[in-house]
């Protein structure tokens, strides 16, 4: 032990300050997508409010899509990294209205899914999708080619559809819009 070093029984007993809330969404920015290991809850943008009220984090979260089993999970993972960081007994509220949309997700977020090999929705919102409009204009994610074909509505999970490369082959997951 060193000098004012802390023990570990006295993280929880600190007072959360509102001075803390960057870091809180620092600690947000390390809670990932279980479906998606590289998006962060914050780059899919369904941490909707992060406020402290009588000592305590208060979230509002808004799940990707309503009956999402991974739902449970992530509010899961977003108390446990909270607590781990010593931001003791956060709230969390979970809003459905209005409902989370791909328009929500982070350039970062489409940069990293991108990365990942996943291609980001494209455009905006599910208006057109609800029309039965024309189906959206899907790139590889990894060589860039607009020359792709849809092999399924439904890719390695139900809110992914799964396209093939006509240029270099690959088959990869698209991100559906909503
Ligand atoms: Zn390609």
């Amino acid at each position: 032990m060193q000098p004012g070093e802390l023990i570990s029984s006295d993280r929880g007993a600190r007072q959360v300050q509102p001075v803390d809330l960057p870091r809180a969404w620092a600690v947000l920015e390390q809670v990932m997508d279980p479906e998606v290991p590289v998006v962060s809850v914050v780059d899919l943008g369904i941490v909707r409010d992060l406020t402290w009220e009588a000592g305590h984090l208060h979230l509002v979260v808004t799940p990707t899509y309503s009956g999402c089993p991974a739902t449970e999970v992530i509010e899961g993972d977003i108390r446990q990294a909270l607590e781990g960081a010593g931001f003791a007994a956060p709230r969390l509220e979970r809003r459905l209205t209005p409902a989370w949309s791909t328009d929500w997700i982070t350039e970062q977020g489409r940069e990293r899914l991108r990365a990942y090999g996943i291609a980001p929705p494209e455009g905006s919102g599910s208006k057109r999708s609800l029309l039965g409009g024309e189906p959206p204009q899907v790139c590889c994610p990894l060589c860039g080619s607009a020359h792709t074909e849809l092999l399924s509505q439904f890719g390695s999970t139900a809110c992914k559809a799964l396209y093939r490369c006509r240029d270099c082959l690959e088959p990869f997951d698209y991100f559906k819009c909503l």
